[in-house]
């Protein structure tokens, strides 16, 4: 009984993965959300959702930074993209203004 429940929690985390990241590398092709305000401040939580990114380091005053930076790809330029695939809202520099504004 407890390793069919192992078995299928694997299943669960496996699914999340890949749909979690098959949304995102879908998604970097579109436009980020106007509505999208602050700036990044470096915590790195984007990158370890799903799985740790291997490219993922921290410089000596504990700020993320990307190994890859110049060559990161879309999705992780983009993020946090819309509201809805905004899974770090709690710790990320960034944030989504609730209401549009109207231009006169
Ligand atoms: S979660 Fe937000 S603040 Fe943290 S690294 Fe990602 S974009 Fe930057
Ligand atoms: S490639 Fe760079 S920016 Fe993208 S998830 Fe990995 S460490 Fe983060």
């Amino acid at each position: 009984m407890q390793k069919n429940k192992n078995i299928s929690k694997k299943k669960k985390l496996k699914k999340h993965i890949v749909t979690h990241s098959l949304h995102r590398k879908i998604s970097g092709f579109s436009k980020v959300s106007p509505k999208r305000k602050g700036k990044c401040k470096q915590c790195g939580e984007c990158c370890k959702l799903g799985i740790i990114c291997p490219f993922l380091t921290y410089d000596s005053n504990g700020k993320a930074k990307c190994m890859i930076y110049k060559i990161r790809p879309s999705w992780c330029k983009k993020y946090p993209r819309v509201p809805n695939e905004f899974d770090t809202k709690d710790v990320c520099g960034y944030w989504f203004e609730e209401k549009e504004i109207k231009k006169k």
